[in-house]
């Protein structure tokens, strides 16, 4: 829907200038056949080859791949190693389990000596189609992905045109599933070669992709992590928990006192929603 309403708006003032091109003799992939206008074609502009030597710029300009500026965690806590399974200690095998497949869904792989790092952006699942090579492994696809992050900060998207960065070459038609790290929008200034918006030249601004690998959540990536924070990596995850609510101290209600009544009323929590329950955003710094 946002797509048609963007469209509307860029064939308004683009129609207006350019009426001449708007008739389907005009598309340039029928130029060749149809283009018989002699050499005073340029100043009537009738014929699409006119058209395509003054007007058309077939340059791509995309603007830089930026990371998207990921919320901070409310609250940090530390995970101890020496401490696991220790009487009275929070850090037990299952608890560095569940925060391992957090931090291997939160990790990109890399030169870096860890193997691997924090990824700068929201990590998801994106299927696509092709439309358009914009050179570089750059590519305008029409895409879809699940909604990423803490509370759903990167929002899904169905069938919605996206720029992707391609670890390998490919062509327009291709389909195909990626793991994507989310980097923000790009503004991309190109010739569509694609209907409906092919013959135009426009500028869209798009949610961008990078393909990359996350770690792998095994036995064995768990051990090479346990090996990294012992060697002296500084790793964490971040992860939404579970935890009391202040404000009404876990009950979902506060109490108000009632003039001349023994009973206190009882307030519904507006923080909690009553359910005494508060999620939140933390990130658990690992340490030997
Ligand atoms: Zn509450």
């Amino acid at each position: 829907m946002k797509f048609r309403l963007l469209l509307a708006l860029l064939v308004l003032p683009l129609g207006a200038q350019t009426t001449p091109f708007g008739t389907k003799v005009s598309d340039p992939a029928s130029a060749p056949a149809t283009t018989t206008a002699p050499a005073a074609a340029p100043v009537a502009a009738p014929a699409a080859g006119g058209v395509s030597d003054e007007f058309v710029d077939n340059s791509v300009q995309v603007s830089p791949f930026r990371p998207t500026l990921l919320p901070e965690a409310k609250s940090t806590r530390t995970f101890q190693l020496s401490k696991l399974n220790r009487l009275g200690s929070t850090e037990s095998t299952k608890e560095l389990q569940r925060l391992y497949s957090a931090f291997a869904t939160q990790s990109i792989v890399d030169g870096s000596p860890a193997g691997s790092s924090k990824a700068v952006g929201y990590l998801t699942s994106v299927t696509y189609s092709i439309l358009q090579d914009l050179g570089d492994n750059r590519y305008l696809a029409k895409a879809a992905w699940p909604a990423s992050g803490p509370n759903e900060a990167l929002a899904a998207g169905v069938d919605t045109m996206a720029l992707l960065l391609l670890e390998k070459p490919a062509k327009a038609g291709d389909t195909g599933k990626i793991t994507g790290m989310h980097v923000g929008t790009v503004a991309v200034l190109f010739p569509p070669d694609f209907a409906p918006l092919k013959g135009r030249r426009l500028t869209l601004r798009r949610e961008a992709f990078l393909e990359c690998a996350t770690l792998e959540d095994s036995p064995a990536g768990l051990q090479r992590f346990v090996e990294a924070i012992t060697a002296g990596a500084e790793l964490s995850a971040t992860t939404n928990e579970t935890i009391p609510c202040k404000k009404c101290g876990g009950l979902g209600f506060t109490r108000e006192a009632q003039k001349g009544q023994l009973l206190d009323k009882r307030v519904p929590c507006a923080d909690c929603a009553s359910t005494g329950k508060l999620i939140i955003s933390v990130e658990t710094k690992f340490v030997p």
